[in-house]
């Protein structure tokens, strides 16, 4: 293909896929058309689907060339690789071509000119094999519009082929989708796509920083095209190399650095060194939601690092700011933006309602950790404990003491059985709790059973091979019966179960919601909550759960 343009011309027309290969992230659509190709078996009429920009349309014109390409010799058959020097293809390839009708659908909607396909439809093809009609958005098109056209692929020559291009399939009716082969596009991957872009890159003797080249991947959302034009832009303003910052400029995004300060004195509760880099920032025309998730970005980075205790991807800045900044903390200021960004929407004054984020950010940072608060009085190592790993109100409880509470729950025998996890005649068990009933439900994976076990009845009385239950709420008919064959199979010993009444007896459920209510009422009187709820008025105790440290 010869260049004939001498000025700038844009990367997704000069490096637009010369072969159905060159498509890049559509391996699966590459392979299923060329081998349809190869063997002949080409459908009438296809549709192709997918976000703007993925490469619908350049497959559509491909076809339209392999099909009709004769090949540097002239007599090849179709293909998916066209030579592009032969004259159907360079017809194609001009835009000439008597035998490739091109319709855009989002500028055309009238019934005419899908008449004007129609009757071109009984003209043979003049140069090729094939009369191609490339349809582009055809969801656009009008109700009479697909009529004509339905009509058409109803009995299509064997010489024409239809291509149907659309971004909203749904808009496609029916009877046209079923008459068609349909591929569904994917975006391309942001990987894929920074390696794509990486290849333009070099083949324009330029240079790029690897990072920049993943931000516009990013930006791009699976658009190759879209991906190609940032590219452009970023080619324009860039001298000499290509930089991350330079992309970021481009992008309107803020550069992580400022992103870093701007949290540095958040989380200081500096609010006049974080609204001057707002306003620095803003002023160079950073987006304000691009900002935000920057920062969100940025948090979910040092919550991870400081989760995982791996900060190794961490520059050395955020690394000094991680040092101050507790995983409870982290967890506030992600609330705080993520609830911002919300009043950032509905405001209509956005800049204004950033300022607001960022003065109750730096206001927030100031209080006190509820678990500092609730330490108070602790040793340092203790402290230590709890700000890593913070539970809202936790008893000292460790896995030895869970370990021999469950030892002195269940008696010997029975304990065993529970972990041999198998039933022998000196595990014969002829007095049994709730408890242990539903754990042998568990460990015999009857979790149906168990869980009717815990909230469906109540226990009244397990000995001497004779369970006593109540009914709390209805069961499965035949329940008894059930629990009693299970029972004996598990105890080696002829259980029965039966109904009984009891006013007092409760579900296994319902006293463990009797004692939590207790706890709580008992905690609402203790000293560290008295103190929490000093410093935050308005705190209420909803919830006590147990801390089992590793
Ligand atoms: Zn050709």
């Amino acid at each position: 293909m010869t260049d004939t343009y001498t000025s700038f011309r844009p990367s997704a027309l000069k490096y637009r896929p010369q072969k159905l290969d060159d498509i890049i992230g559509q391996e699966v659509l590459v392979k299923a058309l060329t081998n349809s190709i190869q063997n002949d078996r080409l459908a009438p009429a296809y549709v192709f689907t997918g976000v703007r920009g993925v490469g619908k349309t350049s497959t559509a014109r491909l076809l339209a060339r392999g099909l009709n390409c004769l090949g540097k010799d002239g007599t090849s058959g179709p293909t998916g690789s066209p030579c592009g020097v032969c004259r159907p293809c360079l017809d194609i390839i001009q835009e000439k071509s008597l035998d490739v009708l091109e319709v855009d659908a989002a500028s055309q909607t009238g019934v005419d000119d899908v008449r004007q396909l129609i009757e071109n439809v009984s003209y043979k093809p003049v140069h090729g094999r094939y009369k191609i009609y490339i349809i582009d958005e055809v969801h656009m098109l009008s109700k009479s519009a697909f009529n004509a056209l339905l009509k058409t692929l109803e009995e299509p020559p064997a010489y024409a082929k239809f291509f149907l291009a659309t971004t909203e399939i749904d808009k496609v009716p029916v009877t046209i989708l079923s008459r068609s082969q349909r591929f569904d596009l994917k975006r391309v991957s942001v990987r894929r796509l920074q390696e794509y872009l990486g290849q333009i890159v070099e083949a324009e003797g330029r240079v790029a920083e690897a990072e920049g080249l993943r931000l516009i991947a990013e930006a791009a959302e699976g658009s190759v095209r879209d991906g190609l034009s940032i590219l452009d832009q970023v080619f324009n303003i860039a001298e000499g190399d290509i930089m991350r910052s330079d992309v970021e400029k481009m992008l309107g995004y803020a550069r992580q650095q400022d992103v870093i300060d701007l949290m540095t004195g958040a989380f200081a509760g500096d609010i006049q060194g974080s609204l001057d880099i707002f306003h620095k920032l803003y002023n160079e025309g950073i987006s304000i939601l691009m900002l935000t998730n920057r920062m969100l970005h940025c948090i979910h980075r040092l919550s991870t690092a400081k989760a995982m205790q791996a900060e190794g991807g961490l520059l050395e800045t955020e690394k000094k700011l991680l040092e101050k900044l507790s995983i409870p903390s982290l967890t506030r200021a992600w609330q705080l933006i993520l609830k911002g960004i919300e009043e950032i929407r509905l405001s209509p004054n956005e800049a204004d309602a950033m300022e607001m984020i960022l003065i109750r950010f730096c206001y927030v940072s100031h209080l006190p950790d509820l678990i500092d608060i609730a330490t108070q009085g602790l040793d340092s190592d203790q402290k230590k404990k709890s700000f890593d790993h913070p539970v809202t109100v936790s008893e000292s409880n460790n896995l030895q003491e869970n370990k021999s509470r469950a030892a002195e729950k269940y008696p010997r025998d029975v304990s065993q059985t529970l972990n041999s996890g198998e039933a022998s005649k000196e595990n014969r068990v002829s007095e049994i709790t709730m408890e242990q009933l539903v754990q042998y439900a568990h460990e015999n994976n009857e979790v149906i059973l168990a869980t009717h076990l815990e909230c469906s009845v109540a226990f009244i009385e397990g000995k001497n091979l004779f369970l006593k239950l109540k009914k709390v709420q209805s069961v499965p008919q035949g329940f008894e019966r059930d629990l009693q064959k299970k029972m004996t199979a598990w105890f080696c010993a002829p259980w029965v179960v039966e109904w009984a009444a009891d006013d007092k007896a409760l579900s296994l459920q319902e006293s463990k919601e009797q004692a939590q209510k207790k706890r709580l009422k008992d905690y609402q009187k203790s000293d560290t909550f008295v103190k929490i709820k000093a410093a935050f008025p308005e705190a209420r105790l909803t919830k006590i759960s147990e801390r089992i440290d590793p």
